[in-house]
């Protein structure tokens, strides 16, 4: 989804025994690997929800399409950020499904909606850790053994060594934000405090992973964007953690509403 998911148009209207599903999702990663997939759909108009002042998650239910119905068309996106799965533009033209595939109950799929993206953005902490952590040793062990001024390795220049240390300090704080989150899905916490940690969580770990990536290449030098190295190939993919599964500005504006209660600008 993007940055508003209680504007999705996908639509699905009850046909006797069966949803009848229209529209359209982008940048679907790696539904080519799989047999279902859960599908957000509308189920009652945004404009009667509006006008019968009903809550804003309403509206929504959630569907487990087999990926073999008719009416299912894949687009392959050329796109970087994933390594080893593709991005579609999945096409819903009348696709029918039967009723029983439901998850949940009709127009209340916002709730367990939330109850998969959060894990997803734990889950997506938890990728950037890693990838703060490979990057700090490949960094660590090249700054080692690289000689450039007499037989001093760059690791002892502070000007290489400080950015890694401080790097290695803030993954600690990214992984018990990550655990604390994790702790939190775990316990079944209410939706709001896992949101919370979660969010947190995942903008300290991405950011992070950015930074410790560009502090990588420094360290390597031209050897920072050699294949041998692997460190470049990285780069796509922390970068991308900043925008999906959640951009950093929603995650800014989840922050500013709900922990500060700050108005809503938007
Ligand atoms: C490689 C890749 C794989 C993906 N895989 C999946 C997938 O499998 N399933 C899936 O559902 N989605 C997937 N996505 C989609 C991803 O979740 C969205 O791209 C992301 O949430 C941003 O939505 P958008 O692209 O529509 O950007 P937009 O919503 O158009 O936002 C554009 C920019 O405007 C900013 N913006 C928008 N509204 C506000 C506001 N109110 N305040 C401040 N800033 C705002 C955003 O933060 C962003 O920077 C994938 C994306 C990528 C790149």
């Amino acid at each position: 989804a993007g940055s508003n998911t209680f504007r999705i148009e996908t639509t699905a209207r009850r046909e006797g025994e069966h949803y009848v599903i229209d529209g359209q999702k982008t940048y679907i990663t790696g539904i080519d690997q799989c047999d279902h997939v859960l599908v957000v759909v509308r189920t009652t108009p945004v404009e009667q929800v509006e006008a019968q002042q009903l809550p804003r998650a309403y509206g929504l239910s959630l569907l487990l399409v087999p990926t073999d119905t008719p009416g299912i068309t894949l687009h392959p996106i050329p796109m970087r950020g994933i390594e080893g799965l593709h991005q579609y533009t999945v096409f819903f033209d009348g696709c029918r499904v039967p009723a029983e595939l439901l998850v949940g109950e009709e127009n209340m799929g916002s709730m367990a909606l939330f109850n998969s993206l959060n894990p997803e953005r734990i889950l997506a902490s938890a990728v950037a850790n890693g990838m703060t952590h490979w990057l700090l040793e490949q960094a660590c062990n090249y700054a080692r053994e690289r000689r450039v001024f007499g037989e001093r390795p760059i690791g002892a220049y502070q000007a290489i060594q400080h950015p890694l240390a401080e790097c290695r300090i803030q993954l600690d704080a990214s992984r018990l934000l990550t655990y604390r989150a994790a702790w939190a899905f775990d316990r079944d916490l209410d939706l709001a405090t896992i949101g919370t940690y979660g969010n947190m969580a995942k903008l300290t770990a991405a950011d992070l992973a950015i930074r410790t990536c560009d502090r990588a290449i420094e360290t390597l030098g031209g050897a920072g964007f050699s294949e041998e190295y692997g460190v470049i190939y990285l780069w796509d993919a922390c970068r991308l953690l900043k925008t999906a599964p959640i951009t950093r500005e929603m995650i800014l504006n989840f922050i500013g509403e709900h922990v500060l209660e700050l108005p809503r600008s938007y």
